[in-house]
């Protein structure tokens, strides 16, 4: 067990690497936060900020020097950087899981493998001839194997001339996926502890727009489809031999759930959990990696999450004034500096004893919104 006040290292400097910031900070641990960008918001907030790029061996030294245990906020760390980081201090997730869990092929192949159905789908390369069963999952979406994040690296198919020009334009290895039609979607957020303890939240429901993630409803309140997702979740994370935080993110197609893809880390669909939850996704995390017991039971209130693009300030500041008025609102602002379109700058969640008052009072915020 690793014990307050040890220093942890947080690899990626973006708003999940920042909550994970203030859960150890909550619980008095110090961290070092590696992110190349000197703006980066995690290392704001973190004890030291080592600006550095992911495989620059000399700063991946000092952050294992600096630090007890390392974890990572996004998939892209080079699993060489992990596996780097590995031979010198505990590292969870660990770079064998994140392999998996950055490639879409890897990613696909070990659930089927697994016996977890997945959309129909085929490995394409750019350089190679389009072969015969891709006609077969048309309509489709092409999405980059990988890289891809918010919606970026798809491209939407309808016919094979569509295919081969998104082919060429991508120009890197690539999964062709059957467009479904989707009934929902449903996130799962566990964590499982190096003794192989697993916990999780209760599974969430998710809304997208543009392939970004609009709203959230925690709990989803299915119970027959949160059994069915912890069915799958649960030995898949010990399959995965997984330490950490993972979301399962799920498609319903025909009544059923089917895997849509994992995050070796927490994710936007479980920040309800800062404030429904006994014990946050962010806590969670810092409790798996420095092996502290994982919660029994999570219990969580009704709440309903909105994200904040950019896009919400191309009509100046948004009324925070206004959005704060409104009763179990929690605003949280990640303190990034330009409000781009499509960049999370931030999300509300509003919490309350039932549903009726949280969904009013969420669509009074849409409504200040615009
Ligand atoms: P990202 O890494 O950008 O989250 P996803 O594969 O999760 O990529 O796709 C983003 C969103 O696009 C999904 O949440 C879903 O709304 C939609 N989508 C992705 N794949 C499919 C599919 N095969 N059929 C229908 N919709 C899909
Ligand atoms: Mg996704």
């Amino acid at each position: 067990m690793i014990l307050p006040p040890a220093t942890l290292g947080m690899l990626g400097g973006g708003q999940l690497g920042r909550y994970f910031v203030m859960a150890a900070h909550r619980l008095g641990y110090k961290v070092v936060v590696l992110d190349p960008d000197p703006a980066s918001i995690a290392g704001a907030a973190a004890d030291h900020h080592i600006v550095a790029p992911y495989d620059d061996t000399a700063a991946l030294h000092e952050l294992a020097s600096r630090c007890e245990a390392i974890s990572c906020e996004f998939e892209n760390v080079p699993a060489a950087t992990l596996a780097l980081l590995e031979k010198q201090k505990p590292v969870r997730p660990g770079a064998s899981a994140v392999r998996i869990c950055q490639d879409r092929r890897e990613e696909k192949a070990f659930l089927r493998g697994a016996n977890i159905r997945v959309a129909p789908y085929l490995a394409l390369l750019p350089e190679e001839p389009i072969p015969a069963q891709a006609s077969e999952l048309l309509p489709a979406i092409l999405k980059t194997a990988r890289e891809g994040y918010d919606g970026k690296g798809q491209w939407q198919v309808s016919d094979l001339d569509e295919l081969a020009s998104a082919l060429a334009a991508s120009g890197v290895p690539c999964v062709l996926e059957q467009r479904l039609a989707l009934e929902g979607e449903f996130a799962l957020t566990l964590a499982r502890s190096p003794g192989g303890a697993i916990s999780a939240l209760p599974l969430v429901q998710n809304w997208h727009s543009g392939g970004i993630l609009d709203q959230t409803r925690s709990p989803a309140n299915v119970p027959t489809l949160e059994r069915e997702a912890k069915g799958i979740a649960e030995p898949l994370i010990a399959a995965l031999d997984y330490m950490g935080v993972l979301t399962v993110e799920f498609f319903l197609v025909e009544g059923r759930l089917l895997v849509n893809e994992l995050a070796p880390r927490p994710h936007n669909s479980g920040h309800p959990s800062l404030d429904n939850a006994g014990c946050s996704q962010f806590e969670l995390q810092v409790r798996a990696l420095c092996d502290l017991p994982l919660p029994e039971q999570i219990a969580v209130r009704p709440a309903l999450l909105i994200n904040l693009l950019g896009d919400l300030w191309q009509n100046g500041t948004p009324d925070w004034a206004a959005l704060l008025a409104l009763p179990d609102l929690h605003l949280h602002l990640y303190g990034k500096g330009e409000p781009r379109p499509g960049r999370k700058m931030g999300h509300i969640t509003v919490t309350g004893d039932d549903w009726s008052t949280v969904e009013e009072t969420c669509c009074k915020a849409r409504q200040l919104l615009g």
